[in-house]
């Protein structure tokens, strides 16, 4: 009967013949569907019905029922504006092809009002301060230091050419200093003229498809800072004698935020009484500050650093934090990196669900359809990065910025100062 109603629902819709197909599809709603059919009826009636309240009832149903609803979410993301339609990709046309010729581009300049010399961000804090002369500047209005900027809803995201391409076009530039023109590489964010040194922060991105960074973690941690941190790391690790390193230099790199979540529904075997049973399960989960890189030029055996960051540090973006720090954007889309995020709650999940049953759970099968990004955030993170040298072998070291968290790599075949410090040899 419910198969029926809706073929007869769907060949109605098909046909045009709104009214008709409606009937169909509240008649089959009031005979207890299975939840298939329900929730294809009302998506179908999404589209029948006229009064935009109506359509956010349906959609709430399925939503409520199936929080990772893709089609729902976006639907629903059109409905209330947060996705414009103009906006949706042509499935006919690759999102990833930009043109990729340079463009011309203002950039904004740090410079002293009092003697005109150059500003940069100091890491103890608030201000910008002039290497000439020593003048302090507050950052941009700086009321409010923490993050306020809401996440971006996911699903209006992937529907646009925004969740899947990367900035591709150089910028060209000429210094206000010193006239000359310079090119700043598309994946930078901040530039320092190659000629005079003035530095700068691209705040115009006149490309709409490419997404700003919302807040980052201003630098806490200076030069100074971080070399008595690499001594120590060193000491801890069992280094004889401190190798030397390479000037340490800070960057901003950037870093996806999802929060992943959904009604996660899983299957399985318990043992009861001596017997395997079989069990199917689901709860609900929120897995907010799911850190993705979203560089792929943090050295692989740096990627750990990302972990030691605390996020409730986060202010709202502002270009002047860049004066004179290097700042890349993204590399990865956010549609790739949002994969990782999936896996990586999926994986947490994997883990913790065995410990909710009284015995071992066996054939646990987790349907990865059932979780979803909610929203996501660019942000920026401030490291330091160095390398030292060991028995003519170089090894890359990230310091974290906030805090002076160490992440380096060390020799595979252990330290040989370190064996030849304690023998004596
Ligand atoms: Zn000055
Ligand atoms: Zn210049």
């Amino acid at each position: 009967m419910t198969h029926d109603l809706m073929v007869r629902g769907t060949a109605a819709a098909k046909a045009g013949e709104k009214s008709d197909a409606i009937r169909y599809f509240n008649w089959l709603l009031g005979l207890n569907p299975s939840a298939e059919e329900q929730t294809e009826a009302w998506q179908w009636l999404v589209g029948l019905v006229d009064d935009p309240a109506e359509k956010k009832s349906y959609l709430d149903e399925i939503l409520s029922r199936n929080p990772g609803d893709a089609r729902a979410r976006r639907r629903l993301a059109e409905l209330t504006g947060t996705l414009n339609p103009l906006e949706v990709i042509d499935p006919d046309r690759n999102p990833t092809s930009q043109p990729n010729e340079p463009i011309r581009s203002t950039i904004q300049r740090f410079l002293c009002a009092a003697c005109g010399g150059r500003m940069i961000y100091t890491p103890d804090g608030k201000d910008l301060v002039c290497e000439n002369c020593g003048s302090r500047q507050a950052v941009g209005g700086l009321k409010s230091r923490l993050s306020t900027t809401k996440p971006a809803n996911f699903a209006a995201a992937m529907a646009t050419t925004r969740g899947h391409v990367v900035p591709i076009r150089a910028r060209i530039t000429s210094c206000q200093g010193c006239g000359a023109e310079f090119r700043v590489p598309a994946h930078f964010l901040s530039a320092n003229c190659p000629y005079c040194g003035s530095s700068y922060a691209a705040v115009d991105s006149n490309e709409k498809d490419i997404l700003q960074p919302a807040s980052l973690v201003p630098f806490k941690v200076g030069i100074k800072e971080v070399r008595d941190a690499m001594l120590a790391w060193f000491r801890s690790e069992g280094f004889h004698n401190p190798p030397s390193f390479a000037v340490p230099r800070g960057f901003y790199i950037p870093v996806w935020n999802f929060t992943v979540g959904g009604q996660l529904s899983w299957t399985g075997s318990v043992k009861k009484n001596d017997r395997w049973v079989p069990i199917r399960d689901a709860k609900v989960i929120q897995h907010p500050e799911i850190l993705v890189l979203a560089t792929n030029r943090l050295p692989e055996t740096s990627k750990g650093i990302l972990d030691t960051f605390h996020l409730t540090d986060l202010v709202n973006f502002d270009s002047h934090y860049l004066a004179d720090w290097m700042a890349e954007t993204y590399q990865i889309p956010v549609s790739d990196a949002s994969l990782t995020a999936r896996k990586v709650v999926l994986e947490a999940e994997k883990e913790q669900i065995p410990n909710q049953y009284p015995s071992r759970i066996t054939n646990l099968r987790i349907d990865p359809a059932s979780i979803a990004v909610d929203s996501h955030q660019l942000v920026l993170l401030p490291i330091w990065l160095t390398t030292y040298q060991h028995n003519q072998e170089q090894f890359e070291v990230a310091v974290n910025g906030q805090n002076c968290r160490v992440i380096g790599q060390l020799p595979a075949q252990g330290l040989s100062d370190w064996i030849s410090g304690i023998f004596g040899g």
